[in-house]
């Protein structure tokens, strides 16, 4: 006896489930859903997999189990479910599921669905590939800045510097990073062959600006009898860097930018731009005043035309600063200025930010 129409497929049934008829109540209950894209690595050389954290493998199977073993993260259950079977299909890029169960709310016997989800495959260079190819590296480019960490800008001018090597002509793959590996301090980039490790070197110091040392070992002798020599070519990066504050013949600048072969600086005193030829001998004389990250910050609370009166956040002692420079005109109470203090003078370093409301209740 017919008792109800669904309203969805218009089907006449002897009764509903939360509205509808069980096959659209199943299909608007789905028992497992995609919530993440499913990514796994394969190694470029050897062929091996990985999925997340686990470890590579060679077997298709072994991947599989590791995704089932996960499959929470990125499949949602939307029901009782009591069987799940997977399907890896790394060179169709397909993750086959089928699931057994019953959506909540449904009296049903468990029946199956089946889910096809799109399997994502970054290629890479498995741990096992990786040592092997890192005792064959002839050459070994180490980037490091003197006496500090290298900032987040160096080491992305690296990878753009490892980019663009790797469209170079002229070079073919097998020539370009064995591997980048990120070491305290630096980063060290393995090279096959030391015409690739110039190259990079090369167009590394077209941004860059670096002291290259290069050493030489000899690692053992070819087959014809040549002696096979591993190359370091040691890149050492100024000890300041952008943003801090440098001594030059007992002046203050602020170092705006770095570039190949020059300096871009802040008179501190003046508080006029200023550009300077990176050589030796200036590099030599420069000093590390006071570092980016350690200069004191501050909240302008009034001024006059020529005067500025700031407070520091440091110990709340109110600052007075000549007002000098574009920089300085643009201040207004509740700015936001870094500083610096010498012999009783204070410099305006940088301008930090328009007043916000938080902070205009300090002014
Ligand atoms: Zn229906
Ligand atoms: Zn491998």
């Amino acid at each position: 006896m017919v008792h109800a129409v669904c309203p969805l497929c218009g089907r006449f049934v002897e009764s509903l489930v939360g509205g509808l008829c069980p096959q659209c109540y199943r299909a608007n209950h789905p028992l497992i859903q995609l919530k993440k894209e499913i990514v796994i690595q394969r190694c470029r050389i050897c062929g091996a997999y990985k999925y997340g954290d686990s470890g590579w493998t060679q077997e298709v199977e072994v991947l599989e189990e590791e995704i089932r073993r996960k499959a929470n993260r990125f499949l949602v259950f939307g029901g009782r479910v009591t069987e799940v079977v997977l399907r890896v299909r790394p060179e169709d890029r397909i993750l086959e599921v089928k699931v057994k169960g019953v959506a909540h709310g449904l009296e049903d016997e468990p029946y199956w669905e089946n889910l096809t989800a799109p399997l994502k495959l970054r290629e890479t260079l498995c741990d096992g590939c990786v040592r092997h190819l890192a005792k064959r590296a002839a050459a070994t480019v180490q980037v490091r800045a003197e006496g500090r960490e290298l900032t987040g800008e160096e080491r992305r001018a690296v990878q753009e510097a490892l980019t663009a090597l790797a469209k170079s002509k002229g070079l073919r793959t097998s020539q370009v990073p064995i591997e980048v590996e990120e070491v305290p301090h630096g980063v060290d980039v393995h090279f096959a062959t030391h015409a690739a490790a110039r190259e990079f070197v090369r167009i590394l110091s077209e941004k860059v600006f670096f002291d290259v040392l290069e050493t030489s070992k000899l690692v053992g002798i070819t087959r014809s009898g040549r002696e096979k020599h591993k190359q370091t070519l040691r890149l050492l990066l100024p000890k300041f860097k952008k943003g801090d504050v440098i001594e030059l013949k007992g002046n203050l600048y602020l170092v705006e930018d770095i570039r190949a072969s020059k300096l871009i600086l802040l008179d501190l005193e003046r508080a006029e731009k200023t550009t300077i030829p990176l050589t030796r001998s200036t590099l030599n004389a420069i000093s590390v005043h006071t570092a980016g990250e350690e200069l004191e910050h501050g909240v302008v609370i009034s001024r006059s035309e020529n005067l500025i009166y700031v407070m520091s956040m440091r110990d709340n002692s109110l600052l007075e600063v000549e007002a000098r420079g574009p920089k300085a005109a643009r201040l207004v109470p509740g700015s936001r200025v870094s500083l610096l203090r010498r012999e009783g003078i204070v410099y305006l370093v940088t301008f930090e930010g328009e007043p916000s409301s938080s902070r205009s209740s300090v002014g």
